[in-house]
């Protein structure tokens, strides 16, 4: 897998659409995001003129208590959201503004998600599973594209097996390798230990951190600090405001 081709810093301008010339190596830049839930007296400010920025090849931790934002934060960077103020830029591309149609288009084309509770269809086989995003691009090749992927995960040998006839391990690789057939230029893992005992937890960590050695950009959201570890950055949240950051 080519590092290059994941990282591609810019996307063609299109309509009216802001193009920056970021650097060739960063991927993401949160610029003073702010997110407001609710207005009046139930205004909740889930984001408080927020900023970060991801290089591109990184595998970012962000941490943080119960309430500081974090899932807030991931709707944006998974574009499944728009910030209230301020400004997000995904591969040089202004995403802060785009309607739904537009944001689906980057998250189905360029985003990755891993979420805590797997969200396998059971009554498909782990191959069939890994090829339904790109059923949704009528993309030819599916399974060996998907049997590739799997095979990326360690799990080229249980590729007919249903999530039930596999561990938790094993069904959140099925669910890296969905994330991954498409060749996103981030992955976007959402608790993706929070389901796992310890041995898992480590089974799933380290196929993330070989997948950012080879040169993924992940973006881990966890309570879990066996994370950080494989983290180059870990970045702590508070009140929709980063408070600390560690350098691996
Ligand atoms: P975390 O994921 O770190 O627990 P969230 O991003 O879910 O934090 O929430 C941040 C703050 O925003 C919390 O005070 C939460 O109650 C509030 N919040 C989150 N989603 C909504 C929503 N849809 N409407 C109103 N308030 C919300
Ligand atoms: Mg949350």
């Amino acid at each position: 897998m080519a590092l290059a081709e994941g990282a591609a810093p810019s996307l063609e301008p299109a309509g009216d659409r802001r193009v920056i010339q970021v650097g060739a190596d960063q991927l993401i830049r949160l610029e003073s995001v702010t997110k407001v839930y609710g207005s009046g007296d139930a205004a909740v400010v889930a984001l408080d003129h927020f900023s970060l920025d991801v290089a591109a090849g990184e595998l970012l931790a962000v941490m943080g208590p119960s309430g500081s934002g974090k899932s807030t934060l991931m709707n944006i960077l998974g574009c499944l959201d728009t910030p209230t103020s301020g400004r997000y830029w995904f591969g040089g591309d202004d995403v802060s503004r785009l309607n739904e149609t537009q944001l689906a288009h980057v998250r189905n084309r360029r985003i990755g998600f891993v979420f805590q509770q797997f969200h396998l269809l059971p009554r498909l086989s782990a191959w069939r599973n890994v090829e339904l995003p790109l059923l949704y691009r009528g993309e030819r090749d599916r399974r060996a594209l998907a049997l590739r992927a799997l095979d990326q995960v360690g799990l080229g040998n249980r590729v007919n097996h249903r999530p039930t006839q596999l561990s938790g391990g094993q069904q959140q690789r099925v669910a890296i390798a969905r994330a991954l057939v498409t060749n996103p230029d981030l992955i976007l893992a959402d608790e993706p230990t929070g389901n796992l005992d310890t041995a898992a937890s480590r089974e799933v960590l380290t196929i993330l951190r070989d997948l950012n050695q080879q040169g993924r950009t992940i973006v881990i959201i966890t309570h879990d600090p066996e994370v950080a570890p494989v983290a180059q950055r870990t970045v702590v949240m508070r009140d929709g405001r980063l408070v600390h950051r560690v350098a691996a």
